[in-house]
């Protein structure tokens, strides 16, 4: 039997990325960070000064690249662009070349083959509704605009502590604005997904409330 795929959907600075990570320990799933996809193409077409809207050079750049998202661990074409995708500056690349359907298109595909054999948890903006509309479960993280930006603003992977907290909350309103309104796959809470509103919760909290879901549900 193959073993099940969980979708975690939401808003940046929700908690995705830690819950994610946490529970796929515990399951002794993989865990599959979609957004360093979108994240590392935008990396390299900065790299190679291709406008971010030109939809048909970066499809190509994204064809053309070998992405390895593993164990906290992001590269392309053998670069290691780890620490170097979490700034400002490709937090807006990733959500521009996340526009572009032909972008989509050939990431989706790329996830959907990277988690064939199940035995995953894999988060982004799409997993519910578009990459994995089967999932055997799907979780809707969210959290108030402020308390996303608070938490982003503390958070050293996110080089928030150099920005302050005004910078990030008009980052933040920027992206939900971009990842919300666009055409191709918008940020959109599944009809079948668990929603949790984690403003006041702790990770442990939500991570307590993801796992009862799972010991339930699957
Ligand atoms: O999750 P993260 O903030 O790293 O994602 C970066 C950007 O990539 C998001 O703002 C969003 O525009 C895009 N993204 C997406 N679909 C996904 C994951 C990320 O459009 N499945």
């Amino acid at each position: 039997m193959k073993r099940p795929i969980i979708a975690i959907d939401g808003p940046s600075g929700a908690g995705k990325g830690t819950v994610a990570r946490t529970i796929s320990e515990k399951l002794g799933y993989r865990h599959i960070d979609t957004g360093a996809m979108y994240r590392a193409v935008g990396w390299k077409a900065n790299l190679e000064r291709i406008a971010l809207d030109d939809e048909p050079a970066v499809a190509e750049l994204a064809a053309r690249a070998r992405i390895v998202v593993e164990g906290g661990v992001v590269s392309i074409d053998g670069h290691d662009i780890t620490r170097a995708i979490r700034s400002p500056e490709i937090d807006r690349a990733a959500a521009a070349v996340a526009r572009l359907p032909r972008v989509r298109q050939i990431l989706v595909q790329r996830q959907r083959k990277e988690a064939e054999a199940g035995g995953v948890v894999m988060e982004g903006r799409d997993i519910g509704t578009v990459v994995f509309p089967d999932a055997d479960l799907k979780i809707y993280l969210d959290a108030s605009p402020e308390e996303r930006a608070r938490r982003r603003a503390v958070d050293p992977a996110h080089s928030g502590r150099t920005a302050g907290h005004a910078a990030v909350a008009e980052a933040i309103d920027a992206r939900d604005w971009s990842d919300t309104t666009r055409t191709a796959s918008p940020l959109t809470l599944a009809s079948d997904a668990v929603r949790i509103d984690t403003t006041g919760l702790s990770i442990q909290e939500v991570v307590d409330r993801v796992m009862k879901i799972v010991t339930e549900r699957l």
